[in-house]
């Protein structure tokens, strides 16, 4: 049995960067229905006991979809705080100066990734095989890490991310995303 893991905060801890209610429907009815749609699926098959990683590597199709937006969204919402530390360590940092020039630049560059994909999916901050940080597009339920890479950070932009609080200003969700990006949680993804 899949299970939905427990927010790392209260529902309203994230406000006014991300209300209350978007995390009443964001995660409380789409991850939720993710993680019960994979019980149905993988129920009496290879991935009924299957871990998550293995299923976003291995599966195809509705699991698959399901699977990953189960990982994907847990990934997500465990990134957030209400006391977010605003900037990375000094380990994480020197990758991001050496790699996108600053914080700033990275975040520049992640924001036109965020903003720009057309659709639904995720924009990620990644670690390579080759040890390089870059920023990549997944579509729909997407994961960075059938391309051998390493995840570090997500911004969901499906559109049930962020229409109750803005609408279709999707830039204007990216923004708020930054105040409760929490960079310690990032640090120990490194
Ligand atoms: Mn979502």
């Amino acid at each position: 049995m899949f299970e939905l893991p427990k927010l790392p905060y209260p529902q309203d801890a994230l406000e006014p960067f991300i209300s209350s209610k978007t995390l009443e429907f964001h995660y409380g009815k789409h991850h939720q229905t993710y993680v019960t749609n994979l019980n149905n699926l993988t129920k009496g098959t290879e991935f009924e006991n299957a871990d998550l990683e293995t299923i976003v590597k291995k599966a195809t199709g509705p699991v698959f979809n399901n699977g990953a937006q189960v990982w994907n969204h847990t990934f997500y919402f465990e990134a957030f705080s209400a006391t977010a530390q605003k900037t990375p360590s000094k380990t994480l940092g020197q990758l991001i100066d050496r790699d996108f020039e600053s914080l700033e630049k990275f975040k520049e560059k992640f924001n036109t990734a965020a903003t720009t994909l057309f659709g639904s999916g995720w924009a990620w901050l990644v670690l390579k095989a080759d040890g390089k940080l870059d920023i990549v597009q997944t579509s729909n339920a997407g994961n960075p890490m059938l391309d051998g890479h390493k995840p570090l950070l997500t911004c969901d932009v499906w559109e049930h991310a962020y229409y109750i609080d803005v609408k279709n200003r999707r830039p204007d969700y990216i923004k708020n995303f930054w105040e409760i990006l929490d960079w310690k949680v990032i640090d120990q993804r490194l």
